[in-house]
């Protein structure tokens, strides 16, 4: 477990910790604002503080809780990924969308991840540890300053970095609830996507949840046989379930919900996979991502599905009324795929 930084802790809790040292409510606003709106990575630039405060606040609550360790910048400048080292030397990684425009920011949620599907390198890797919500907080941060250095807001935060975001659902709510705060950084609920393999409390807790936070769930299959296959914990939530999680949350919230589904050549990308996948999603307030998959130098076995299958692919479920879109696996030349500069930099290749 890594030391608690200040980034895990909500307002209120700050407020607990500074009253509890004597000092007065304005300056919870001060820290708050220095960590939140000014960025800061270091309590010594914080001239608003006391000196004492400043040491103290360095002492117990430390403000930046990883650092940058390496960047991959696309050739079109579009995408760029960092890995971050976390206080304890295990490393996550953020990636940077859009640069031109509006930038939208991929984060994680753990350290490796315990799902295991067979195409993802964060799968491969194995389950290390849970991000506390300061470590999730910290990803963001360290990419508003990066948009902050070329101009661009930053619009979007979606979990679809390294592990299962419902998996860690207490810090990943605690994190997004901090980063909405509109007393400091502000991001507005909507702007934030969790995305998940599928594990059903976590549907229900996000539908229940008064934060109109969006919800992508990684379909991939229609039926559990593949599925399983594809997505191991199927196995403990088969379609039938997850299904039924999914279109409970559509009727609670009326927020439509994104299926991703990463394609791979003669195993899942056929026309009768699709008309499948249209099957399910019937009726149901969705819009469809078609990823063909970005393959993994331990499974050469998934291969990316050929342009002409993607396209017929999209097709079908365009016709059965499913709003579709392809989307290209930006950043393949920088392996942006879900874990694969970290594996990279463990394998040393
Ligand atoms: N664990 C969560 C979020 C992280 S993975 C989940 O599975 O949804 C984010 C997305 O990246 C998922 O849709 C996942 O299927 C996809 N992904 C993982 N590895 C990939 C690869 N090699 N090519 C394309 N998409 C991949
Ligand atoms: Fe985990 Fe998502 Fe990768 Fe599957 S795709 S192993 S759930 S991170």
């Amino acid at each position: 477990m890594t030391n608690v930084s200040l980034l895990d802790l909500s307002y209120d809790e700050l407020a607990d910790r500074l009253g509890a040292w004597g000092y007065p409510k304005y300056r919870v606003d001060q820290i708050w604002h220095a960590a939140f709106v000014d960025l800061a990575t270091d309590y010594a630039a914080v001239s608003t503080l006391p000196l004492d405060l400043r040491q103290e606040l360095s002492r117990s609550l430390p403000l930046a809780p990883c650092l940058a360790e390496r960047s991959l910048e696309s050739p079109d400048g579009l995408t760029r990924k960092t890995v971050l080292r976390l206080a304890d030397g295990e490393t996550v990684e953020v990636v940077m969308m859009d640069y031109s425009e509006r930038a939208s920011v991929c984060i994680s949620s753990q350290v490796g991840c315990a799902v295991g599907c067979p195409f993802c390198a964060t799968g491969q890797a194995g389950f290390v540890r849970n991000l506390s919500s300061g470590e999730i907080v910290a990803q963001v941060l360290y990419a508003a300053r990066d948009v902050r250095s070329i101009a661009r807001p930053l619009s979007n935060v979606v979990f679809m970095g390294m592990g299962e975001p419902f998996g860690n659902p207490d810090a990943v709510f605690q994190a997004i609830r901090t980063l909405n705060d509109p007393r400091g950084f502000g991001l507005g609920a909507r702007s934030f996507t969790i995305s998940t393999a599928g594990v059903v409390p976590g549907i229900d807790r996000l539908a229940a949840d008064p934060l109109q936070v969006n919800l992508a769930v990684s379909l991939h299959a229609a039926d559990d046989t593949l599925r399983n296959v594809l997505v191991p914990l199927n196995r403990k939530y088969p379609l039938d379930i997850l299904m039924a999680a999914c279109r409970r949350y559509a009727a609670r919230t009326h927020r439509r919900i994104t299926f991703e589904i990463a394609l791979v050549a003669g195993m899942n990308d056929r026309p009768h996979h699709a008309r499948a996948v249209a099957e399910r999603l019937d009726e149901m307030l969705c819009h469809v991502n078609l990823i063909p998959v970005n393959p993994i130098p331990e499974r050469r076995d998934f291969r990316r599905s050929p342009s002409l299958s993607v396209h017929a692919y999209a097709e079908i479920l365009k016709a059965a009324g499913i709003p579709t879109t392809i989307r290209d696996s930006r950043g393949a030349e920088i392996a942006a795929g879900c874990g694969q500069l970290r594996a990279r930099r463990r394998t040393n290749s």
